[in-house]
This record gives C-alpha cells, sequence and structure tokens, in this order.
C-alpha cells in the first residue's frame, strides 16, 4: 500500500501517518522528519534548507524531490510507505509520478486531512516536539504525562521554530497556494479521499482506515 497524507501544517499528518504505519507494518516517510535531521545534524544539506524551513518557506522542489527519491529506493519501502509532507508542490507531484513510474509503483490512495486554518493556528500554538526523539504532543488533545518532558524518553520538549505564530501565517499561507492544488490533481486522479480532521485522533484514524478499505494486521 503506496499511500500519500495531504493536508495543512497542524492538520495530523504526522501523528495518522505514524498510526497507520504501526498498524499496517509500512514505513512513515516524512520529508520535513528528514530534512529537521540533517538540520540538527548540521550536515551541508542542513544548512542549506535551515532557512527556508525556519521562515516557513518551502526548501527548493530539486532538494526535496531527490532526498525522496533516495528514501524511497531503502528497502523497508519495497512494502509500502505512507507519505507525509511530499508532495508539497504539483511538480514535486509529477517527480513523484515519474520515480514511481520508474519503478514499476503507484500511489494507492492521497488521504486530504481537511482543517479549517482558524483550528490549524490554534493547534500549532500548542505543539511542543520532543528534542530527543522527534515525538510530538499538543498541550491540550494530547499533553505530555509530565509538563515539557517527553513520555517516550524523557527528552525535552520544545516549540519548533516553524511553529511560532508569524512563520505558522506564512505556512498556512504556503499551503494554499501551493499545495491546495494537489487536491485536484489528485481528485482528477480518482485517488483522493477526504476526512474531516476537526474530529478526534482516533475518530480521524477510524475514518482513514474505513475509506481505505484495509485490513487490520
Ligand atoms: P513539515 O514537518 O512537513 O511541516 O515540514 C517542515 C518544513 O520542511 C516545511 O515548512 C518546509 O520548509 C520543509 N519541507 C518539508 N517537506 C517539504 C517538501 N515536500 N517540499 C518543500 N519543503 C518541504
Amino acid at each position: 500500500m503506496n499511500i500519500i497524507l495531504l493536508g495543512a501544517p497542524g492538520s495530523g499528518k504526522g501523528t495518522q501517518a505514524e498510526m497507520l504505519s504501526k498498524t499496517y507494518g509500512i514505513p512513515h516517510v516524512s520529508t520535513g522528519d528528514i530534512l529537521r535531521e540533517e538540520v540538527m545534524k548540521g550536515t551541508p544539506l542542513g544548512e542549506k534548507v535551515k532557512t527556508y524551513m525556519n521562515r516557513g518557506e518551502l526548501v527548493p522542489d530539486e532538494l526535496v524531490i531527490e532526498i525522496l527519491k533516495n528514501r524511497l529506493q531503502e528497502p523497508d519501502c519495497k512494502k509500502g510507505f505512507i507519505l507525509d509532507g511530499f508532495p508539497r508542490t504539483l511538480k514535486q507531484a509529477k517527480a513523484l509520478d515519474v520515480i514511481l513510474s520508474e519503478v514499476g509503483l503507484k500511489i494507492d490512495a492521497v488521504v486530504y486531512i481537511d482543517v479549517a486554518d482558524e483550528e490549524i493556528i490554534r493547534r500549532l500554538s500548542l505543539r511542543r516536539t520532543c528534542k530527543s526523539c522527534g515525538r510530538v504532543y499538543n498541550l491540550y488533545y494530547n499533553p505530555p504525562k509530565h509538563d515539557e518532558k517527553c513520555d517516550v524518553c524523557g527528552g525535552k520538549l520544545f516549540i519548533r521554530d516553524d511553529d511560532r505564530p508569524e512563520v505558522v501565517e506564512k505556512r498556512l499561507k504556503v499551503f494554499n497556494e501551493e499545495t491546495r492544488p494537489l487536491i485536484e490533481y489528485y481528485e482528477g486522479k480518482k485517488l483522493l479521499i477526504r476526512v474531516n480532521g476537526m474530529n478526534p485522533i482516533d475518530k480521524v484514524f477510524q475514518q482513514i482506515v474505513e475509506k481505505l478499505g484495509l485490513e487490520r494486521k
């Protein structure tokens, strides 16, 4: 099963991708996570993309397409994958079609998680990320058991630079201008599944599973 999760920042793509990944045993591929790791490690690629990310802008297509192509060639993607945060532009979507057709694969479904802009702003202001393991919390919807600390590894929780209010506004603008057209693109390919992302996490997951027509393992 090869799935794309589409949605604004903070719509729950990462959370749902993790749940799908665990349930179906296929990797969660997040370009945002890959890029953040490069930034954290201070690699030349990380240095290159840091400024775009901190400003809430998209990293140039060529760079992310290359990263994604390499990641999809790793053995764990052979049994399927869940893409979170890619594609984000029409150019990336078309590049993905080419990458997959070259290896005889295709996308089975594109899940669009629909969440209103006001809710996105509210969610991102309450989002906290673990500095050590990258796990994501929301102080209201899924708070950590202990303030400021990760339940899983005890790492310190922090606010992502790009979750600051002024950057969130920019990221939403970028989503509406650059990524929203992909809804129509995948609707045209009869791949789009819409779910109401305003619902609680478990309900959204249930909707996705039902609409994908998947059997639980
Ligand atoms: P995310 O964690 O998916 O919200 O991504 C965080 C940031 O990484 C974005 O705001 C972009 O700067 C960058 N990024 C992640 N995925 C992509 C992509 N497919 N194309 C361009 N930039 C991306």
